[in-house]
């Protein structure tokens, strides 16, 4: 092979991307993951007949991006297009709101009261003025709208209903992250990208990140301890079942969330060290009821707010996404927490987090005890990024600062907001600098433009 040698660190789906455009182009690339699964966060476990995604649960519509990936690698037909039918309780009941048709559909609810329904056309009218802001593709459009605190925004535009029950809720329930800590910017982001329908991949979340990279060399269980730039290449130094070893390779992205790539990077220096040092990202103690039998629901999700459980912010009803998630007639009830309980709980035993999370349904799914065939607890040390306000000036400093020509380039799910879209897009545009890159240190002949 005439390419250049590379190095990419982590199998995530930001790793597999940048793997996969870096192969396309000719070059020889090595991956090495620290677990012993590919996909990172977006994992899928398979087990007594279930199918169970245990971080990333779905695509939201807005995914441009990773569905012509998925179709450019043959997985077209395994994006499935699903309603956004969701619902969110009060009082002990669920109430049904179809986000396809979003300003519809709270008109219409009993979640409301008449009072607010009339400030609804404030929250349109805002949403609509910063739509084109909202964006995928740069983070320099979200620093002006990125002033005050979704709580803030709520009660002084709002009122505490509407701040309890859609802007807070949405936040929470998309994020985990505690609302009245994070960017207005957040809520109405996720207001755009949330409509109008979410995809679900046949096969598995983790079916996009492993078929990008078929054919790549990927070695599992393969922390890598120390990436330096060198007058010889960018050496890297990795663990495995044969102790230490260092390589030198002609580039590398390094695609692992900000605080481990700062640990094996300590060489990265400016605004690009300064916002990693930053980025805090939420703990997830997730929890996934694989049923006997799928309960009558047919919400695909619920996003759950403060007030009426303070714990829970979102379940999912994974058999809703795709025929191959549970058996037929079985059911998967996904339970997502809010942040503060995952840390305060990051040690208790997984059947005391079982029981809590059960007792916390019942008032919406009754008791799930008896249906219960399978229950898998997964821990996410890094979940999601939290933006709070003011975070898009250090993120937009920091993509200001990236140099191109730089043989180590970084790529992951960290700007604008953590998600399997952002992951693919930073992967791709990592991959297009290092092959860039190439071309002035190697000769024309080792890079073709991407
Ligand atoms: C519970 C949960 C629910 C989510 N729901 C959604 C959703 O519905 N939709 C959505 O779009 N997104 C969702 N996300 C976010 C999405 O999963 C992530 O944003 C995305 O998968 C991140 O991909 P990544 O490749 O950037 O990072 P990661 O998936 O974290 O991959 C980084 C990889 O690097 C490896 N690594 C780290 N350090 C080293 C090292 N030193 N040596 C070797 N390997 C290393 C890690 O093991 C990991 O595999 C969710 C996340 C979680 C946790």
């Amino acid at each position: 092979m005439s390419g250049a040698r590379l190095a990419v660190v982590g199998a995530g789906v930001a790793g597999a991307m940048a793997a996969h455009e870096l192969r396309a182009q000719g070059h020889h690339v090595t991956v090495f993951e620290a677990n012993d699964w590919i996909g990172g966060r977006a994992r899928t476990v398979r087990r007594n007949g279930f199918m169970f995604d245990t971080g990333a649960v779905g695509l939201l519509g807005s995914y441009d991006l990773t569905k012509t990936v998925a179709e450019s690698v043959g997985m077209g037909d395994q994006v499935l297009t699903i309603k956004p039918i969701g619902s969110v309780p009060r009082d002990g009941r669920l109430r049904q709101l179809d986000m396809g048709h979003p300003l519809r559909s709270f008109l219409k609810t009993d979640l409301l009261s008449f009072r607010s329904k009339l400030k609804l056309w404030k929250v349109a009218a805002d949403a609509r003025k910063l739509s084109s802001a909202m964006d995928y593709e740069q983070v320099a459009s979200l620093v002006e709208h990125d002033t005050e605190s979704v709580r803030d925004y709520s009660l002084r535009e709002l009122n505490e209903e509407l701040y309890q029950y859609l802007t807070g809720t949405l936040v929470r329930g998309a994020w985990l992250a505690p609302p009245e800590g994070a960017s207005v910017a957040q809520f109405f982001w996720t207001a755009k990208h949330f409509t109008p329908h979410m995809y679900s991949l046949v096969g598995g979340m983790d079916s996009l990140p492993t078929r990008l990279l078929e054919g790549s060399e990927v070695r599992l269980n393969t922390a890598v301890a120390n990436v330096e730039r060198s007058d010889a290449g960018v050496v890297v130094t990795y663990g495995g079942d044969m102790g230490e070893q260092t390589d030198v390779f002609d580039g590398c992205v390094i695609a692992a969330p900000p605080r481990n790539a700062l640990e094996l990077y300590p060489q990265l220096q400016g605004p690009q060290r300064r916002f990693f040092e930053s980025a805090e990202y939420s703990q997830s103690v997730n929890v996934h009821l694989g049923l006997s039998r799928a309960t009558a629901h047919p919400e695909m999700y619920v996003m759950v707010p403060e007030r009426e459980c303070a714990d829970v912010t979102t379940i999912f009803l994974d058999h809703h996404k795709a025929p191959d998630r549970a058996p037929a007639g079985k059911g998967i009830i996904s339970v997502f927490m809010r942040a503060g309980w995952c840390a305060d709980n990051w040690e208790t035993p997984d059947d005391r987090v079982i029981s809590q999370v059960v007792e916390h349904l019942r008032p919406w799914f009754g008791d799930l005890e008896p249906l219960l065939e399978d229950v898998l607890v997964q821990r996410w040390e890094n979940c999601a990024l939290m933006v709070k306000p003011g975070a898009f000036r250090l993120m937009a400093e920091a993509d200001r600062a990236v140099d191109p020509n730089d043989p180590v380039q970084f790529a992951g799910d960290y700007a604008p907001f953590s998600s399997v879209n952002t992951s693919i897009l930073s992967g791709r545009k990592a991959a297009s600098r290092l092959n860039g890159s190439l071309s002035g240190r190697l000769g024309a002949h080792a890079a073709v433009a991407l």
